[in-house]
């Protein structure tokens, strides 16, 4: 067997036309979609340092605490947008309706790369929408973001517990979740909900990190960013964990 196994197959067949993409990017070669390049050679407008990136998204999550967004007009920009994406973070977001990353950033369309999942965890898929993101999109900066009263980090507490039985695949759901439930209730917190959710965001986002090759070469390389957040639903603002 070859050591280089899954390397190989990102670079060369999972990708398809972006393979040779992502890996000019982790080469550190200026790598955009074919559209964009053919039309333009100056830096996208993602092409951004991570922290830059990250303080573009906590400023829109200020204006939007305090109701003052800024990105009402959902016509601009359309025509640009047709031709190429240039997401400037990428959020790993639970699937609660009351969570909207680009109402809570106060940000427009093509600006937020967003994968959702009930519990905000990752998994192969999510991954692999990740690494598409940072590889051919280019994002410099992801958040892992958990919130408050989140129902699934309930659950999972409830199953672990309680030895509560959950129909359908719920149960894969909160199997996926308990390694960082787990750890956050070993410690005995006064508050396990606030505790579990906060923990499975550090979880995620050192698994997110250590995910090799793609993303874990970009965090190396200094290219890539990756915090957790967590979401207060009652107002609206997101505290870094
Ligand atoms: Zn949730």
């Amino acid at each position: 067997m070859c050591n280089d196994h899954s390397t190989g197959l990102t670079r060369r067949g999972l990708l398809g036309a972006g393979a040779l993409a992502a890996s000019a990017a982790l080469a550190g070669g200026f790598v955009r979609p074919a559209v964009a390049q053919s039309s333009e050679m100056k830096a996208a407008p993602n092409d951004i340092a991570p922290d830059e990136a990250m303080r573009r998204l906590m400023d829109g999550n200020a204006r939007y605490v305090e109701n003052l967004t800024q990105n009402r007009d959902m016509a601009a920009g359309r025509e640009a947008r047709a031709a190429a994406q240039y997401p400037f973070a990428g959020i790993l977001s639970c699937a609660d309706s009351r969570v909207a990353p680009e109402l809570a950033f106060d940000q427009g369309p093509g600006e937020l790369f967003v994968v959702r999942v009930a519990g905000n965890f990752v998994d192969t898929n999510g991954l692999a929408s990740m690494e598409f993101g940072v590889a051919v999109l280019g994002i410099p900066f992801l958040m892992v973001l958990g919130h408050s009263s989140c129902g699934a980090i309930s659950a999972t507490i409830d199953v672990i517990e309680n030895g509560t039985e959950l129909p359908g695949h719920l149960p894969s759901l909160t199997d996926a979740l308990k390694p960082g439930v787990e750890k956050a209730l070993a410690t005995k917190p006064a508050d396990p909900l606030v505790a579990a959710t906060e923990e499975n965001v550090r979880y995620n986002v050192e698994k997110l990190k250590t995910a090799t090759p793609i993303v874990a070469e970009a965090v190396s390389a200094g290219k890539l960013k990756i915090v957790g957040g967590v979401y207060d639903i009652a107002t609206g603002k997101v505290e870094l964990v």
